[in-house]
């Protein structure tokens, strides 16, 4: 399988549609603590996991949290499905602000994977809509994102590579 080899001090990026596998990759590759999870931000300021009005301030807790731990020299690993250009930059330039660099690692696999796991979660209810969208927003921007000054840009295409990788962080 594939070595992902990612900062040891700095940020890391989960990649993702809904049911991409983020979360369930992040418990494998890395410790609980070293992962700031937006959904677990979400449910600390709402009672409602699907309550989208909290988006913000979850985010802002994200933010928070992972310029709090880059401060203090800690890798730090994004799990939120930072789809978006704009999601990403921001995380990207809180690194910068801290002189650390970020790495990024996709976990690209189809719509027909991303909806059928997602139908048999208990977790959350996501519309294959919303895996389309997600999932345009990262087609277009998957051929640029060596662009956005990661250090390191991991693409895993399908659940064998994903299954396959392991993670080795680097000095
Ligand atoms: P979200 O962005 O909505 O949080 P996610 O990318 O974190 O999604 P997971 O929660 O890790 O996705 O996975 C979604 C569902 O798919 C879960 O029920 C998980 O158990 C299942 N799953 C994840 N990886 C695999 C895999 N390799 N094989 C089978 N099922 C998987
Ligand atoms: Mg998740």
């Amino acid at each position: 399988g594939r070595v992902l080899r990612v900062p040891d001090t700095g940020l890391v990026l989960l990649v993702g549609v809904s049911g991409s596998g983020k979360s369930t990759a992040a418990a494998r590759w890395f410790r609980p603590t070293q992962v700031v999870s937006s959904d677990a931000c979400r449910a600390l300021v709402s009672d409602d996991e699907n309550d989208l009005s909290a988006t913000g301030d979850a985010f802002e807790l994200v933010n928070a949290i992972v310029a709090k731990r880059l401060k203090r020299r800690l890798l730090t690993v994004v799990d939120a499905t930072s789809v978006r250009k704009d999601d990403r930059a921001q995380l990207v330039r809180i690194a910068k602000e801290h002189d650390l660099p970020a790495a990024a690692i996709v976990l690209d696999v189809t719509e027909g994977t991303a909806n059928k796991r997602n139908a048999g979660r208990t977790d959350r209810d996501i519309p294959p809509r919303v895996v389309s969208r997600q999932r345009q927003n990262l087609r277009r921007d998957l051929k640029r994102m060596d662009r956005e000054g990661f250090r390191r840009l991991h693409v895993l295409r399908g659940e064998e590579e994903i299954a396959a990788a392991r993670v080795e962080p680097e000095r």
